[in-house]
């Protein structure tokens, strides 16, 4: 379960009412609701299956263009 960043949103969502894509900045998917880029990671288990976990803030600092 992912909760959106935007604090005036706050929308929840599971992995499969997202898209999980890389911007160049990382993966992130965009909120369906308000459209606010959420920041993921990636993670592999042990039997291959893979998970993304949401991430508090941005992979690496720096502007990014809204
Ligand atoms: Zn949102």
């Amino acid at each position: 379960m992912f909760t959106c960043r935007n604090q005036s949103c706050g929308a929840q969502w599971e992995q499969s009412d997202v898209i999980i894509k890389n911007e160049g900045q990382g993966l992130l998917f965009r909120c369906p609701l308000c459209g606010a880029r959420n920041y993921v990671e990636r993670f592999e288990g042990d039997d291959g299956a893979v998970l993304y976990e949401q991430m508090d803030g941005r992979p690496s600092p720096g502007p990014i263009a809204e």
